[in-house]
């Protein structure tokens, strides 16, 4: 048999997250009067630590799929995906552009080494692409004064049936917690763009979920959303709570207890001694630890459940072991489910707080050794 724990991936609660945000989209473009965007769903990541299989199973309902790994987007399409495949990223060398040709996908190019490499390469057929610009967040994409150039590159390429679609995309740097940065950040995006024809893609979850944003664009573009991290039911925002815009967790990472002791007032907990009881203690030894993926550093008091009713973090998380503490949970006993995270336990955010990290990096943490229990009903 396994250790007692495992991480469930449900199927549904990631189609309900995708339905939530594709209604807000129609909803609130249809009450302002503005085209509804199209959705790329961003499955990088192995789908955010959730499996690039699940992904495509649970997200058919997207206008398309985004990630940046080839061999993922090789895994998309083998999965039965027939829609458009954006690579965040582009391709990094000239071998990946057979790659691109022969899958049908729609790279990002954000530098000139890759247009040069385009130009040399040679395509059964033209391909659509993104241009980025970098409008403030100085990772990938082209400065605003370089953009017209970039874009002429880009037009002499489909001129020789190498690109098909050339569309403008950029990626916001603050959109969760920053709106006046978001509006100069997309003030820039436009101004630079300005008449350059084709589709265009700016908003990740937060800037997805500020109605504000994307319905401020000119109603005579066609604009395409790249929502992640709410899909899979976490918050993108730092003060909101994933089910307060109504999504639903997908991942659940949950175990049991291995061993209850009862300890007296004054006794020291696990490595460290970083905690000691401060009256009689009843305490649970959880079959999980920071080589699952739990971070090792996670504060005490972090929620957890057990059996149901919730409990806190006590000490230092160890490999494979964490304690928990059960005095208000009577009837626990070895066997009793430990929920970390996710359905019928903590949201994944609060324990992120916890660590000091947020919800997207306790997602793709789980270690491969936790079984992995796909499920279809919520
Ligand atoms: C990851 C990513 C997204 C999605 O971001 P979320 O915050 O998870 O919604 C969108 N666009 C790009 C370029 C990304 O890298």
């Amino acid at each position: 048999m396994p250790r007692p724990i495992s991480l469930t991936i449900s199927v549904s609660a990631l189609r309900h997250n995708l339905d939530v945000v594709r209604g807000r989209l129609a909803r609130v473009s249809a009450e302002r009067n503005v085209p509804c965007p199209k959705v790329w769903a961003v499955i990088k990541a192995n789908a955010y630590g959730h499996g690039i299989e699940n992904a495509v199973q649970a997200l058919g309902m997207a206008d398309g799929l985004a990630m940046l790994d080839l061999d993922e987007a090789v895994r998309t399409r083998e999965a039965g995906w027939k829609g458009p495949i954006l690579l965040l990223e582009g391709f990094f060398e000239p071998a990946d552009i057979a790659v691109v040709d022969a899958y049908r996908l729609t790279p990002v190019l954000h530098c000139h080494e890759q247009l040069d490499m385009l130009e040399k390469s040679r395509l059964a057929r033209p391909v659509d692409a993104y241009i980025k610009v970098n409008t403030g967040m100085n990772r990938l994409g082209f400065m605003p004064a370089d953009v017209a150039h970039a874009y002429d590159r880009a037009l002499a390429l489909r001129r020789d049936e190498r690109l098909a679609s050339i569309g403008k995309m950029s990626h916001f740097s603050c959109a969760d917690d920053n709106a006046e940065v978001t509006r100069r950040e997309q003030q820039r995006f436009l101004d630079t763009t300005h008449g350059l024809p084709g589709p265009v893609s700016l908003c990740n979850s937060a800037a997805t979920l500020s109605d504000s944003v994307w319905s401020a664009l000119d109603a005579g573009l066609e604009q395409w959303v790249r929502p992640g991290i709410c899909l899979y039911g976490a918050s993108p925002f730092p003060d909101r709570s994933a089910a307060s815009l109504g999504l639903k967790p997908v991942q659940t990472l949950s175990a049991r207890l291995l061993a209850v002791r009862e300890l007296p007032a004054g006794q020291p907990i696990g490595y460290g001694h970083t905690f000691t009881t401060r009256g009689v203690t009843r305490t649970g030894i959880v079959a999980c630890g920071y080589a699952d993926g739990y971070p090792r550093l996670t504060a005490p008091d972090t929620p957890v459940t057990v059996d149901g009713v919730p409990s806190r973090l006590l000490g230092r998380v160890s490999m494979d072991m964490m304690v928990v503490d059960i005095t208000s949970v009577p009837g626990a006993r070895p066997g009793s489910t430990v929920v970390l995270w996710g359905e019928g336990g903590p949201d994944i955010d609060d324990v992120a707080k916890g660590a000091r990290t947020i919800g997207y990096e306790l997602m793709c943490s789980v270690t491969p050794r936790v079984p992995r229990r796909v499920v279809s009903a919520s």
